[in-house]
């Protein structure tokens, strides 16, 4: 079936995109390319303008200055803006904001008009798995079909793009995950280009192609979730896809002296700089270097904080679950290579 109609395709692409309201910047010069058929999604505390920007690509918001493009068409520039409905983006709010009077066939079908046609509503039904639910009313569904509806109801109308803010942030933690790997499956099925806003770093690593990190209306780095965590662009992004031990060193070239020895770095560097250092990519041993000061149990795998004799306190992530607070231990850096950041790109 078509979810995104041949003439639709194409990049989405955003160029310097800005925008503030009365009081400071919340878009600040934001560029972004999303391409044909990918999903992108857009993490970053909250506040730091995620809605804003959907806003401004759906054409809800207008940009103070910047560019967006799909493909040929000029949604915005100098001299255009595009309504929203000849946008044609499909939109997936965080609250759903389904009409509770309305059956579920109503309202997928609200965006196609006066007379909508039932069978691309019962197509979109079938699509999300909802083929028999279309008599019914949206209270009489659990979350997470009530999520499927309102995703039906942005694809029927067969969007350009389709725009999703926070959609899972309304279901419990054990539904969360089925959910996610349902709409990602039907997402890339349907090969519709997506853009997915969540402040939740692991919905946004198993969702998306590309992950775009937006802090105080800029995005610091996008990038594919395994570069982004491997090579984050700087010691802010690293603690906040995933958790970092920022450790000063001393940087000589290819690697850097630290309180619990020579780490090799990725990249040559010299002088003080903060190492980034996973915690999965230290183990402990048997040593009298470093204080264990809380273990946190997970079952699989266990979270060690350890001191070293200078006060630094370092995160282990460790299957081993004999140590318990007070223990002694020596940490070994298994990582291949690490990252050093300039000593003066330290937040931690
Ligand atoms: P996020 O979705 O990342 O939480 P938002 O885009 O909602 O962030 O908001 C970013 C900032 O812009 C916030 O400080 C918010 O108060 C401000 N803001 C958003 N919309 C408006 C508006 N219509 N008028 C004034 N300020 C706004
Ligand atoms: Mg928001």
């Amino acid at each position: 079936m078509t979810v995104n109609g041949a003439e639709h395709r194409g990049d989405l692409v955003l160029g310097r995109l800005t925008k503030r309201f009365d009081g400071p910047i919340v878009v600040d010069d934001v560029s972004l390319t999303v391409p044909a058929g990918s999903i992108c999604a857009l993490l970053g505390p909250s506040g730091s303008g995620k809605t804003t920007l959907l806003r401004l690509i759906a054409g809800l918001e207008l940009a103070d200055s910047g560019t967006i493009h799909l493909g040929e068409r000029v949604f915005v520039d100098r001299a255009t803006n595009l309504p929203p409905e000849k946008r044609r983006i499909g939109m997936v709010f965080q609250d759903w904001a389904l009409f509770p009077h309305l059956s579920v066939a109503d309202n997928v079908g609200f965006g196609l008009g006066k007379h909508p046609n039932p069978a691309r509503v019962a197509e979109v039904l079938e699509l999300v798995g909802l083929a028999d639910l279309g008599r019914r009313q949206p209270g009489t569904l659990s979350g997470g079909q009530q999520q499927r509806v309102a995703l039906a109801r942005a694809l029927a109308p067969e969007p350009t793009v389709l725009l999703m803010d926070e959609p899972f942030s309304n279901l419990d933690v054990a539904m969360r995950a089925r959910i996610r790997r349902e709409v990602h499956a039907l997402l890339r099925g349907a090969g519709v280009t997506t853009i997915f806003v969540t402040h939740d770093q692991e919905e946004a690593f198993v969702l998306g192609d590309q992950v775009a990190v937006m802090r105080e209306g800029r995005i610091v780095q996008a990038a594919p979730p395994r570069e982004l965590y491997e090579h984050p662009a700087d010691a802010w992004v690293a603690a906040f896809v995933g958790q970092a031990n920022l450790i000063p060193g001393q940087a000589a070239g290819a690697t850097a002296t630290t309180a619990f020895g020579t780490v090799p770095l990725r990249s040559s560097a010299h002088g003080p700089v903060s190492v980034l250092v996973r915690p999965e990519h230290l183990i402990v041993e048997s040593g009298q270097e470093a204080e264990i000061t809380f273990v946190e149990y997970f079952g699989h795998d266990s979270l060690i904080s350890c001191r070293l004799a200078d006060g630094t306190e370092l995160y282990v992530r460790s299957p081993h679950t004999g140590l318990s607070e007070g223990d002694w231990v020596r940490l070994r850096c298994v990582q291949i290579a690490t990252i050093g950041f300039p000593e003066s790109d330290r937040y931690c």
